[in-house]
């Protein structure tokens, strides 16, 4: 049978593309079996294949055991890029010679505009800074036909969740935070530049079938809890890797209680469990947003598509797990010091604070960013502030506020609560990341290596995150404890049992927040000169870098992986604990350097703990002379003495950052072995033409150390075969000269084994784009 299918609107570029999605479906239909019941992940996944045939049939057992097997070739319906990644995708996209995108794309300057005094002084500062790049940006999105949101706009899954999210569409974006969107039943997935110029070219961009972890709401949220809490517990059971090659699902009947933006609170954070993305089935109250942001076109088509596709999954769908989670009894967390998944009960955090000698005082609360600054958590956050002020209280800590776009700005001030944060003495940031990721300065004279506490609704909180003082204890929470916490000035105020002394003597209270899920009016416009640039591409348009640019760099391509196995390799360092990719590649000060790759790798691995020394940044050359991690590379790239990087778990977690996998390579490395990796860390490694290896036996990270020198046995085959067959490494001790072999484990598929052979994606796409 054939899907009668319906007309859809396919010249509005707000639309995803539903025809197609439903020709494709049917195709996945046929090929799986009709009596098949999917996810609701799934669904919209296959439903983007490039070809289903090929990628359900053959690449396994018959269109079965697809998840955690199948290499799926996808076309992706958009991408959208914030400021920082986007310089490094478009660099390496305009190596590619093309005239424009061949999808439609965004670029969102938010990442680099310094939170200090507020928003009009910032981005004034801001982009007097930046404008270098800020013109590169703008005159690659003329040139290419991309939307370009200028400085102030906002924070780019705000505003893709405002603008492009819908529905059953699949988009990439260069930012790990991207599967906001997927509280919009949205597929989005945060990828590398590299990644994002494959979609950028029309080439089908290839991802290991997820598994599904399914997470069961029951249950409604009532008092304290918000859709914050959902997450920061989900963060807590799972830990920061238990989500790595799963999408997770939300389904069960505590789904229909949660707002568009709750959901996408959820999926946003979902970033920190390591999870490909996460979704919510379509709901009314995805109807609802959409209408409320000016998109009924789009919600009505979205349903169209939904009664027949069932944006949710099928009865009788299986998940690899299932996790649940009764919203009736959850109470609010408060995660971290240091760590996204050390979870704690608001109920037993004043005696955590206490037993691990936690600051009690609270410096600063923080809220907003992209993952809660929407209408209902800004407004359940006022009724609190009203109620606080009318009681004559203001905030004991300093208070920030970061709306996540010009539009929910715009709202707030028209429908009160900016005024009242301003009322309550708070700080109204410019509608950009800010402290969120590391570019704030400080008006509380908290000077670097002084212990202190903050609390933020943000999402992610590793050590130095917020002010690059690795002394300062982050801990994430939802925006209304924050501000509770923030009234109270302290760290062990449990607003639901505790009070707080007003200047009358008495004492205060609060109630449990309410607010508003959407405006009663629709959303208000952005102002005139935050609202998107939209033009189609435009060759004349001159895209100009100067040669003496501290912050620009055009890119030389990589070399080709040599004919025959890698020799002479040595380690340049042996790490130990987390290397995160602000580990590898700093963010904060370093933000400004990410379109110059010689200039940003002077910070390589600049925060990476020595193994066998214990030393912070510190490595030795083969002479036993000490350096910097970044100046030994250095050398080592001008003596053209390759190397490669020995780690313990989960190397690179946390962001996309692909500048974690260029500025390496860029230095001479070949080869990343450790015990585990970061998916989206792995994947970038192999784009750039770095081999990410893991020990086939842990124990095995003993037996190698700084300075030994490693030849590959088995590698070139490998890659010659599409990825098939083992490696093992022959490594001779410095010191020493005794030799052992240690087996690896690798992932390496038949495309990303040509992108290494080719030295790096790109230098086997520009060859394929340019036919
Ligand atoms: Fe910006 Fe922070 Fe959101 Fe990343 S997580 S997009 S840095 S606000």
């Amino acid at each position: 049978r054939s899907f009668a299918t319906p007309s859809f609107d396919s010249t509005n570029p707000r639309i995803p593309p539903y025809f197609k999605l439903l020709k494709n479906y049917e195709k996945v239909r046929e090929v799986l079996g009709r009596g098949t019941a999917l996810t609701l992940a799934e669904k919209i996944l296959y439903s983007h294949l490039d070809n289903v045939e090929e990628s359900l049939m053959t690449n396994t057992n018959g269109g079965r055991n697809i998840r955690g097997s199948a290499n799926l070739k996808l076309k992706p319906d958009r991408v959208a890029m914030q400021d920082a990644s986007a310089q490094m995708a478009l660099l390496q996209f305009m190596t590619c010679n093309l005239p424009s995108t061949a999808i439609p794309a965004s670029i969102h300057c938010d990442h680099l505009i310094v939170g200090e005094h507020g928003a009009k002084a910032d981005l004034e500062s801001g982009i007097k800074v930046n404008q270098e790049v800020f013109d590169f940006l703008e005159s690659a999105a003329k040139k290419y036909g991309i939307e370009f949101w200028p400085p102030g706009a906002g924070i780019i899954h705000q505003s893709v969740l405002e603008n492009y999210g819908a529905p059953g569409l699949m988009m990439l974006g260069t930012d790990s935070h991207t599967p906001n969107c997927g509280g919009l039943s949205t597929i989005a997935i945060g990828v590398g530049g590299a990644d994002a110029v494959e979609a950028l070219v029309g080439a089908p961009w290839e991802l290991k079938a997820p598994r599904v972890l399914g997470v069961e709401l029951k249950g409604q949220l009532s008092g304290w809890a918000s859709p914050k809490d959902i997450i920061l517990n989900l963060a807590g059971q799972l830990t920061v890797r238990g989500g790595t090659g799963f999408i997770v699902e939300y389904f069960g009947p505590g789904v229909e209680s949660l707002s568009c933006t709750g959901m996408a609170t959820v999926c946003n954070m979902g970033a920190e469990v390591g999870a490909t993305t996460s979704i919510f089935p379509f709901s009314p109250a995805h109807v609802r947003y959409l209408e409320a942001t000016h998109r009924h076109d789009v919600a009505a088509e979205a349903k169209k598509f939904s009664d027949i596709v069932k944006l949710r999954a099928d009865d009788g769908a299986k998940y690899d797990e299932v996790i649940t989670i009764d919203l009736s009894s959850l109470e609010p967390h408060i995660n971290g010091p240091f760590t996204p998944d050390l979870s704690t009960p608001l109920s037993q955090f004043k005696e955590t604070v206490q037993e691990q000698k936690w600051p009690e005082k609270l410096s600063a609360g923080l809220i907003g960013s992209c993952t809660n600054s929407s209408y209902e958590d800004m407004t359940r956050v006022e009724s609190m502030v009203r109620e606080a002020l009318e009681a004559g209280l203001k905030p004991s800590s300093d208070f920030y506020i970061t709306p996540g776009s010009d539009q929910i700005r715009e709202t707030l001030a028209r429908d009160g609560p900016l005024e009242t944060f301003k009322e309550a003495g708070g700080t109204v940031l410019s509608n950009a990341c800010g402290p969120c990721i590391g570019q704030w300065k400080r008006q509380d004279g908290v000077e670097k290596g002084t212990p202190n506490a903050i609390l933020t609704s943000y999402n992610r909180n590793f050590r130095g995150r917020n002010d690059g003082n690795p002394d300062t204890m982050n801990f994430l929470a939802s925006p209304e404890i924050v501000t509770a916490m923030s009234f109270a000035g302290s760290t062990t105020f449990n607003p639901v049992t505790d009070t707080i002394p007003t200047p009358s003597g008495k004492e205060f209270r609060f109630s449990p927040p309410s607010g508003f899920e959407i405006p009663a009016k629709p959303f208000e416009a952005a102002r005139p000169e935050f609202q998107a640039v939209i033009q189609p591409a435009d060759a004349s348009v001159n895209i100009a870098i100067s040669p003496k640019s501290e912050r620009l760099a055009l890119l030389e391509p990589f070399e080709p992986f040599p004919n025959s196995d890698l020799s002479g390799l040595r380690v340049l360092v042996k790490i130990t604990g987390k290397c995160t990719t602000d580990t590898i590649s700093a963010a904060g000060p370093w933000l400004k350097y990410k379109g110059h790759l010689p200039n940003i790798s002077t910070n390589t691995l600049n925060t990476a703990t020595n193994a066998e020394t214990g030393e912070v940044n510190a490595a030795y050359d083969l002479d036993g002379s000490k350096h910097t991690i970044p100046e030994l590379g250095q050398r080592w790239k001008e003596a053209q003495q390759p190397w490669l990087v020995v780690a313990e778990h989960n190397y690179g977690e946390g962001s996309a950052r692909e500048h974690a996998a260029l500025q390496p390579r860029y230095l001479g490395a070949r080869i990343v072995l450790c015990k585990s990796f970061a998916r989206i860390h792995e994947t970038n490694l192999k784009k750039q033409g770095v081999v990410p290896l893991t020990f086939a036996n842990e124990a095995d990270y003993d037996k190698i150390g700084a300075s030994d020198e490693v030849a590959t046995e088995g590698l070139y085959d490998m890659l010659r075969n599409g990825g098939k067959g083992e490696v093992s490494l022959r490594v001779k001790k410095h010191k020493s000269g005794e030799e052992v072999v240690i087996k690896t484990k690798h992932a390496i598929s038949e495309d990303q084994a040509q992108f290494i052979l080719a030295g790096s994606a790109l230098n086997l796409l520009s060859k394929t784009a340019s036919v």
